[in-house]
C-alpha cells in the first residue's frame, strides 16, 4: 500500500547501491535524449563529475508528432550502457511499452513517463518486476490518480517505486507545464514513497530549472532530474530546457547549499 499511515517508515530505494529516499537526495541527470555515443558518454563523464549519482537518458522517446526524433530506441539503451561502464552512473531510461522489456535487463532503473502513468496494463507488469521504477505524474493527473497508478506496482509486489512531480498541465502557456511545488510535501505526507522533481520538464525553460530546483530542494523532495546536453542548441529534443554541463554544475552546487548538511 502507498499510504503512509500504514507504513509510517519513508521508503528508500536502492539503486545498484545508490540510495534515494527517507533523507538520501539524489540527483539525476543527463540528456533528454540518446543521440550518439559520443553524446551519451560524454555527458555522462560531466554530469558524474559534477555531483549526479544517476543517469538518464530517453531510448524511446514519447513525441507529440510522429515526424518528430523518435529516440534511437534498442541501440539506444545499448548506448546508455556502454555510458554506465564508463562513468559508473546506474542508469534511468523509459519505456513505452511491455514488448520492449526484455531490452531493459540491464537498466537501473525503468521510468514510465508522464504519457503512461494510467497505462494500468504495463503497470501490472511493472508490479512483477523488483526493478525501481521512476513513475512521472500525468499530464493532467490529480495526486490521487498519480497515487493510484503508484498503488499498480505496488500490488503487484514491488515497493521500489520513485515518484516524480514534473508539472501539469493548467491555463498557463509562458511556460511548458505548470510546476506543482505543493504537491511534494503534500505527497510526502500521503505516502512513504520518494518524491522527486523533474524541474526541466514543469518549465520548459533553461534558466528556470536552478530556482525550481532549489525550491523542490527546499520543499522536501528526495531528488531532481534534470536534462543536460552537451549541446543545448542541437539537441534532438528539449534543448530549450537543456543545461549545459557548466550549468548543470551550477545547479548542483546551488541545490547542495539548501539540503540539510549531514
Ligand atoms: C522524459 O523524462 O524524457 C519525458 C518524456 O518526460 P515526461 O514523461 O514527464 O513528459
Ligand atoms: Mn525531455
Amino acid at each position: 500500500n502507498v499510504n503512509r499511515k500504514f507504513h509510517p517508515d519513508s521508503t528508500v530505494v536502492d539503486i545498484a547501491g545508490v540510495k534515494l529516499g527517507g533523507g538520501n537526495f539524489q540527483i539525476i541527470a543527463g540528456p533528454c535524449s540518446v543521440e550518439s555515443q559520443e553524446q551519451v558518454s560524454q555527458v555522462a563523464v560531466a554530469v558524474k563529475e559534477a555531483g549526479a549519482g544517476l543517469y538518464r537518458g530517453g531510448a524511446f522517446k514519447p513525441r507529440t508528432s510522429p515526424y518528430a526524433f523518435q529516440g534511437m530506441r534498442a541501440e539506444g539503451i545499448k548506448l546508455l550502457l556502454e555510458a554506465k561502464k564508463i562513468s559508473g552512473l546506474p542508469i534511468v531510461t523509459e519505456v513505452m511499452d511491455i514488448s520492449h522489456l526484455p531490452l531493459f535487463e540491464d537498466v537501473d532503473v525503468i521510468q514510465v513517463g508522464a504519457r503512461n502513468m494510467q497505462n494500468f496494463e504495463l503497470l501490472k507488469e511493472l508490479g512483477t518486476l523488483r526493478k525501481p521504477i521512476l513513475l512521472k505524474r500525468g499530464l493532467s493527473s490529480t495526486l490521487e490518480e498519480f497515487l493510484m497508478s503508484a498503488e499498480y506496482l505496488l500490488a503487484g509486489g514491488n515497493q521500489n517505486v520513485i515518484l516524480c512531480e514534473r508539472g501539469i498541465r493548467t491555463f498557463e502557456t509562458a511556460t511548458r507545464n505548470t510546476l506543482d511545488l505543493a504537491s511534494i510535501p503534500l505527497l510526502k505526507s500521503m505516502t512513504h514513497l520518494p518524491v522527486i522533481v523533474d524541474p526541466s520538464h514543469a518549465t520548459g525553460i533553461a534558466k528556470l530549472v536552478k530556482p525550481m530546483a532549489m525550491a523542490a530542494a527546499a520543499c522536501g523532495a528526495d531528488g531532481v532530474m534534470i536534462e543536460v546536453h552537451n549541446d543545448p542548441p542541437h539537441a534532438l529534443c528539449d534543448g530549450a530546457q537543456s543545461l549545459t554541463p557548466e550549468a548543470f554544475q551550477d545547479v548542483v552546487k546551488a541545490i547542495n547549499a539548501i539540503l540539510p548538511h549531514s
